[in-house]
């Protein structure tokens, strides 16, 4: 049997922010069927992820493209490798049979044909719907989790602040903090998100950063007794004006610079006097290198949303056309908690 696979593809390098028209949407035949011993699988794609740092991967060169498997180059013209939830629908690998449910990488299509070695795991639910483990139970989440409580090594009462804080991670990190007892500030990029954080997150306070002229005093007004811990998923101005604002011994945890991913003149220069003399550390961090807290990670995040005390945030768009204007609008600030596209089953 034969379907026609529809896919997106890259039709030119980015270095801005990205368009619609950058992408191109292709069909192309796939026989449901495989060499024998190929060890290869062929899954039907439930939902997929959409993620900011693919945007580095589409710029002609940067020097993150270097940094391991899943973060290459994207090829123009060629499928692009995305995390997500899929289906099994033929298997010549021992590990997997047809019906599986599997997660891990596949790509922006309607099907995928992963390899032996691909980076890809049969997937236990654990009751919780199955979009919940595109986000809040993969990268994203366990970006928040290490990032906050690894590399921040919070303690309760600590004043914490979070950028990008109604997105995937973001919300994620604020949750955590509020869990632990902290005092945590959010900013969001609309007044609708601001509420979000504060009326059903639970957040102290949250501000939109496009309405502030001078984050720095912005920063003093929401933090008079200063910054203990910055998750910083933005750089650029954000950073500096969090570094000016920490306390001795801050901890800034670096997970993303989404505002510099579009900008290339674009770049954070904290003062380096502020973090000698208040002994501030900044560690940048990748989710995948902590692993060792994953089961941690899963049953704590699990346990907190089946008690209600964590709020799951996801944004779904419907169908593989859908993917570029999902991917355009993180960077204009569209989504609001998690963006995943549904692909509709037949
Ligand atoms: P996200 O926050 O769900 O989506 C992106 C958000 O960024 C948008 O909704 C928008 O919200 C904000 N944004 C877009 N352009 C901006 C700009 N110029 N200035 C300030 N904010 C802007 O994305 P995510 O998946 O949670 O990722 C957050 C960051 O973490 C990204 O930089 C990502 O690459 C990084 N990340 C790192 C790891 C890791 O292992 N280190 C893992 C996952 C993600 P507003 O409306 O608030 O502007």
């Amino acid at each position: 049997m034969e379907v026609a696979n529809k896919y997106v593809t890259l039709k030119t390098h980015i270095e801005g922010a990205p368009k619609e028209s950058d992408f191109e949407l292709k069909t192309s035949p796939l026989a449901l069927s495989l060499d024998p011993s190929s060890d290869e699988i062929i899954v039907k794609n439930l939902y997929v992820s959409i993620d900011p740092y693919q945007l580095n991967r589409m710029k002609l060169y940067n020097s993150s493209q270097k940094m391991g498997a899943g973060l290459e180059g994207i090829t123009l013209g060629k499928e692009i490798e995305a995390y997500g939830v899929a289906k099994v629908v033929v298997s010549d690998n021992v590990e997997f049979e047809k019906g599986d449910v599997v997660v891990g990488v596949i790509t922006w299509a309607e099907y995928s044909k992963i390899r032996g070695n691909g980076m890809i795991r049969k997937l236990d639910p654990l009751g919780f719907p199955l979009s919940y483990h595109v986000g809040l139970f993969g990268y994203s989440g366990l970006a928040a989790y290490a990032g906050f409580f690894e590399i921040c090594k919070p303690k309760q009462g600590e004043k914490v602040f979070v950028s990008a804080a109604s997105g995937s991670v973001g919300n994620m990190v604020g949750q955590y903090a509020k869990l632990l007892g902290c005092y945590v500030v959010g900013c969001a990029g609309s007044k609708q998100k601001v509420e979000l954080l504060k009326e059903k997150l639970g957040f102290d306070d949250a501000f939109n950063y496009k309405g502030e002229t001078d984050l720095n005093s912005t920063l003093k007004r929401y933090f008079p007794d200063g910054i203990d811990i910055y998750f910083d998923n933005v750089g650029a101005e954000m950073l500096e004006a969090a570094v000016a604002n920490m306390n001795t011994y801050g901890r800034v945890a670096v997970c993303g610079a989404t505002s510099e991913y579009t900008d290339p003149g674009k770049r954070a220069a904290p003062n380096m006097l502020d973090v000698i003399y208040k002994r501030i550390k900044i560690q940048g961090f990748l989710a995948w290198d902590h692993m060792d807290v994953f089961e941690d990670f899963i049953s704590t995040t699990g346990n907190c949303l089946r008690s209600g005390q964590m709020h799951p945030l996801e944004d779904f768009s419907n169908g593989v056309e859908t993917i570029p204007a999902a991917f355009v609008g993180l960077f204009r600030g569209d989504n609001i908690g998690k963006k995943i596209v549904k692909i509709p089953q037949d």
